[in-house]
């Protein structure tokens, strides 16, 4: 069937609904809508996608993850743009935003939007509920990423700038509307690394990875992968050539180094909180597989800080050696704190799991 202005207009207008334009073929298995193939959408299907990110992830994040994927989705509403652009039509990017979801409601993906505010800058949309905020109402949290992504994606595509959505408020946390604030911004280095730091992202959102390439970065920053097993190799390998002692105060000096570049690096990219310096550390490290912080402690009568990890690169890579291990964490952790705060401290590993304790713990001491 064929689609003119006059159609979407008479949509935009809500004269029209989709209805005369869904073509059903249950026979040949084809379901298309303005000559557009298409499938339904069933629950279980939005259920599964936020429960497979989930299983790795906690929920707020899952919602993160979910919204990265549908970007893509989002951009695909290109083809859609050009088309009305052919047929003499140039929506504003609000305008299109707002009919790209009637569409979506008449095809089941939740209320219809309501415009609240546009600009040049900020748009702000509104719906009772969506799709995954009924699908996933017993989350009790704000869950449509799904449209965050899908939104995000969709203005990006048509105005060819970067947009940054937030929900603001959600149906499936009992309020009253979905709310999606959407800036054109660009989010900065800082601003992605502060939001790892407060757990409102993972390091894999920002992670681009292109195997074929031989790259893989993370948030612009090139990075690589490689085995654990380079802590046995390279600590076996110094201990042949110079003996055990000193190989140790080697792994030790070099991950210092090594924590306190990277806090320079930060310092860089316009961060100088010594706490969130820290912090950002400590939180990108373990997400890249290092560590796992359990506590941190501070003893004001010794001036003493304690840090307990579950376990280490080293302790996961020795193994049971009944001696402690992580020269390396201790001199990164020393490192990080000396880049941060501005210190000289010693850090020592008082229990390590590869001598059988059940924790790494380092004490960090300053340094006279
Ligand atoms: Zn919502
Ligand atoms: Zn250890």
């Amino acid at each position: 069937m064929k689609i003119g202005a006059e159609d979407f207009t008479a949509l935009v207008k809500g004269e029209k609904t989709i209805a005369p334009f869904i073509e059903m073929d249950p026979l040949a298995g084809t379901y298309s809508v303005f000559g557009v193939r298409t499938a339904s959408n069933p629950d279980y299907m939005v259920r599964a996608v936020y429960e497979m990110y989930e299983a790795n992830l906690n929920r707020k994040l899952a919602v993160k993850a979910v919204r990265k994927l549908y970007r893509s989705v989002g951009a695909g509403a290109v083809g859609l743009h050009k088309f009305l652009k052919k047929l003499g039509m140039d929506p504003k990017p609000e305008e299109f935003l707002l009919l790209v979801f009637s569409l979506q409601h008449q095809q089941g993906w939740g209320a219809p939007f309501e415009l609240v505010e546009a600009g040049e800058k900020r748009i702000v949309i509104r719906t009772r509920h969506t799709f995954e905020s009924e699908v996933l109402k017993d989350w009790n949290r704000a869950v449509c990423g799904i449209h965050q992504g899908w939104i995000e994606g969709i203005l990006t595509a048509v105005t060819g700038k970067s947009w940054y959505c937030l929900e603001t408020s959600c149906h499936a946390k009992g309020d009253p509307y979905c709310e999606f604030v959407c800036d054109q911004v660009m989010p900065s280095w800082k601003f992605k690394a502060e939001a790892v730091v407060r757990g409102e992202s993972a390091i894999t959102e920002f992670i681009e990875h292109k195997p074929l390439e031989g790259k893989i970065s993370l948030i612009d920053e090139p990075v690589v992968m490689m085995p654990r097993f380079i802590f046995t190799s390279m600590t076996q390998s110094l201990k042949r050539t110079m003996g055990e002692a000193p190989a140790g105060g080697v792994n030790y000096r070099a991950y210092m180094d090594m924590g306190k570049e990277n806090v320079e690096h930060y310092k860089k990219m316009g961060i100088f909180d010594p706490r969130t310096l820290s912090d950002m550390a400590f939180a990108f490290y373990s997400q890249m597989g290092w560590f796992h912080l359990v506590s941190e402690a501070w003893d004001e009568a010794t001036k003493t800080k304690t840090i307990t990890l579950s376990h280490t690169v080293e302790s996961e890579s020795f193994g049971v050696t009944g001696k402690n291990t992580c020269f390396c964490t201790a001199g990164l952790l020393a490192g990080i704190i000396e880049g941060s705060f501005g210190i000289r401290v010693q850090a020592r590993e008082v229990a390590c799991k590869s001598k059988g304790d059940e924790h790494c713990v380092f004490t960090i001491t300053n340094k006279p």
